[in-house]
């Protein structure tokens, strides 16, 4: 394994070397001589795939001129993107060739985070996995299994789970990130918002987010519409307590008291209501409880906001204007990561109010109808579902779908699984596979991750890179990057629905191999005699539904579905259906109101921070996806190579730090390493910043390590959204201490 030896001024070198060598465009177009040239080159193989540097799934082509990978283009067909890549897209090829990556089996030999492994044979790290696994099985039952999941090939994995019989799946992206928006915008429209983000921004006149830093924390295709809409005139409005890239291009930013949103919101639907700004057809016809949402919020005004908020009334009030005057081509977005101050689901179900008082449900410019393939999506594996054919019943570790009666068992809940595997109830979790995802840099507290780790007999990791949670494992499976795999063809959902091929762009470097082949083989030395299909006869599958030839995907590398009903249908004159209890938009939320939970969003005033502390807020820089990616030297060279703490001027001035100061971060007897400050006007005063992914502790990401910077999994709040179950990250409080 690679010591730490590069010093910085090395590090910078060296890194702007690579960046040069490279240049990381946002945009790369093909070109019709490229085109040309490659027909005639003999040595250029040409391979489709989709990216997988963050999980929006662009289409991507790759080019290899005699075995190696030297280019990557986005395909100009494929919704996702449109022939455009970001610059992590682009630097999927310094993955595919990091000295860092993972290269063989490993099996822990040191003890647990001590780094001392050794190589193995797939045969023997199988069958450790395999022999151990059963053991516990046996011990405990099958629910001693668990799975903690993120990528494409977690699909393998649940297979893996389904064909034990665990329960005890978790993908964090319901629990730590999306949950409840989905659950928010189920409960309002009956139907869940979905990661296609189907706001219809490029024909919007008006676009309002909360702390959706969409210009920033970058999705192509999202991220192109809405400069689209922008450069057609449509007006931003954003609110965040720090002026992030996104407020820089708004017409409006708020600049908000963190964890007070909701009180916004209210304050906005009180004056929509009151001065008639809302669509009055739309609400007659198609939503319920106006009256009740009237009476609600009859308190709410924008002066009682302006308190609760330090958003000034009259901002509140230009903004239901703007938003009033673009109607029905507006929206209010419901953001991503809503792992918040733990009323995240009212969040978004006040969102969810203040758009159907717009009455922009599938309009041009509002909200457009997410369609799907007509085609049914083969397993690749066959699986007897016990419990659904009458077998036996076990009962999750997380509460899914019974005490978090609205949390999707498919997703789980992530923290409420490793709570479950630490306290031992309600019965002993003695194995986790870890597919994909970095515990570490998502579960608050990293003490508390090595308990929970250490309660296992078992913890086995599949990752490209050796990271925290591969450190703390006794079996790590290397698995192929995306662009020496094949994974079966997607099906997916959108605008403008499509399938996407993967097909490996250079054989594996390494000795690596994909997810689906790894628990194939687990699954068969477990002893399950459950049939496996190749990929190869998963895509025939779907190819033969389409009735299209492989030589469609792997000229365009996706095929989108050429009829499908309108996009518009409110504005095609269409009835609208709502599959919620009253068959309407719901601004008063029966299903709530049964549940035990306000029927309308009600405003509690959270805990606020202390005059020596702040509230930790953490996000996205345009450069990485969560922690996944501080180990690739072409983007880190794309920033300054200091991690930065945004700290609001006047609580600066009183501890005497200032602009290029060395800090740490304190919560309690924690301390990050250190971080560069930044001290400004442009943040709330009772809030800090941090970008996310950085204070890491393998030394096996070299690059990732040398940075420094703070944690925030370290020392954010585990707090719960009692209604979707999601976690709640932002109620920690932290001081910070000059160095
Ligand atoms: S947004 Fe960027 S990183 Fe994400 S899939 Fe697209 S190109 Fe890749």
């Amino acid at each position: 394994m690679a010591s730490i030896k590069m010093s910085r001024r090395g590090f910078l070198n060296t890194a702007a070397i690579s960046a040069a060598a490279m240049s990381v465009p946002f945009t790369l177009k093909r070109s019709a001589a490229s085109d040309n040239n490659a027909k005639e080159d003999k040595k250029l193989h040409i391979s489709q795939n989709w990216c997988e540097m963050c999980f929006w799934g662009c289409g991507v082509t790759a080019y290899n001129r005699e075995g190696r990978v030297f280019k990557l283009e986005g395909q100009p067909k494929c919704p996702k993107n449109y022939g455009k890549l970001c610059a992590r897209g682009n630097s999927g090829i310094y993955q595919l060739y990091d000295p860092d990556r993972l290269k063989k089996p490993l099996i822990r030999t040191g003890k647990r985070g001590e780094g001392k492994f050794r190589e193995a044979t797939y045969e023997e790290a199988i069958s450790y996995v395999a022999d151990k696994t059963n053991k516990a099985i046996k011990e405990y039952g099958k629910g001693t299994v668990s799975l903690i999941a993120h990528g494409s090939g977690e699909h393998a994995f649940i297979n893996l789970m389904s064909i034990i019989g665990s329960p005890n799946t978790a993908i964090p992206a319901y629990s730590q990130c999306t949950g409840s928006r989905e659950i928010g915008w189920f409960l309002t429209y009956g139907r869940p918002y979905t990661g296609n983000e189907p706001i219809d921004a490029a024909n919007s006149k008006c676009l309002m987010f909360f702390g959706r830093n969409v210009l920033e924390a970058v999705m192509v295709g999202e991220t192109q519409r809405v400069t689209e809409g922008m450069a057609k005139g449509a007006k931003l409005i954003y609110v965040d307590p720090r002026y992030s890239k996104t407020a820089a291009k708004a017409d409006i930013w708020a600049k908000i008291k963190p964890g007070t949103d909701l009180a916004l919101m209210l304050g906005m639907i009180n004056y929509i209501i009151n001065a008639k700004l809302y669509n009055i057809d739309f609400v007659d016809k198609y939503c319920s409880g106006f009256d009740e949402l009237k009476q609600s919020v009859k308190k709410n005004t924008p002066e009682w906001a302006e308190k609760e908020t330090n958003v000034p009334a009259e901002t509140i009030k230009n903004i239901c204007q703007e938003l009033s005057n673009a109607a029905p081509s507006c929206a209010i977005g419901p953001g991503r990561r809503l792992t918040r101050y733990g009323d995240d689901t009212q969040h978004v179900r006040a969102i969810g109010i203040l758009n159907a008082l717009m009455g922009n449900w599938y309009t041009p410019g509002g909200f457009y109808k997410i369609s799907k393939m007509d085609i049914v999506t083969p397993h690749i594996c066959e699986i007897e579902h016990t419990e659904v054919k009458g077998g036996e019943k076990i009962e999750r570790v997380d509460g899914a779908g019974s005490e978090y009666r609205l949390a999707p068992k498919n997703l789980g809940l992530e923290n409420k699984l490793m709570k479950g595997i630490l306290q031992g109830e309600p019965y002993p979790v003695k194995v986790m596979f870890a597919y994909g995802t970095n515990l570490f840099q998502h579960y608050p507290d990293y003490e508390e991750c090595k308990q929970i780790i250490d309660k296992l007999d078992l913890m086995v990791t599949c990752d490209v890179y050796l990271t925290e949670t591969a450190l703390y494992s006794d079996v790590i499976f290397p698995e192929s990057t995306y662009l020496e795999r094949k994974d079966p063809i997607g099906v997916m959902t959108g605008k403008y629905p499509y399938v996407k091929y993967r097909e490996p762009a250079t054989a594996p470097l390494y000795n690596t191999i994909g997810a689906y082949e790894l628990v194939e083989k687990i699954a068969k030395k477990m002893g399950y005699k459950n049939h496996f299909k190749t990929i190869d006869d998963v895509n025939k599958e779907i190819l033969d539904q389409l009735g299209i030839s492989i030589d469609v995907l792997k000229k365009d590398g996706v095929y989108v579905k050429p009829t499908f009903e309108g996009i518009y249908p409110q504005a095609e004159g269409k009835d609208l259906k709502f599959n919620t209890p009253s068959g309407k938009v719901e601004l008063y939320s029966v299903f709530c109101e049964k549940l035990g939970f306000d029927p309308i969003p009600k405003y509690t005033r959270h805990k606020m921070p202390k005059d020596d502390e702040f509230r930790l807020l953490f996000g996205r820089q345009s450069y990485h996806t969560h922690a996944r990616t501080q180990n690739n030297r072409w983007l880190l060279a794309l920033h300054d190579f200091e991690i930065k703490a945004w700290i609001p001027a006047k609580k600066a001035a009183r501890l005497g730090i200032m602009t290029g100061n060395k800090v740490r971060i304190v919560k309690g007897d924690k301390k990050s390493r250190e971080l560069t400050a930044y001290v400004t006007d442009e943040i709330h005063e009772d809030a800090i910043f941090i970008p996310h992914g950085y204070g890491r502790i393998t030394k096996f990401m070299e690059l990732a390590y040398a940075m420094d910077g703070a944690s925030d999994a370290n020392l954010c709040s585990n707090g719960t959204d009692p209604i979707s179950g999601a976690s709640a990250f932002h109620q920690a409080f932290v001081k910070i201490e000059k160095v």
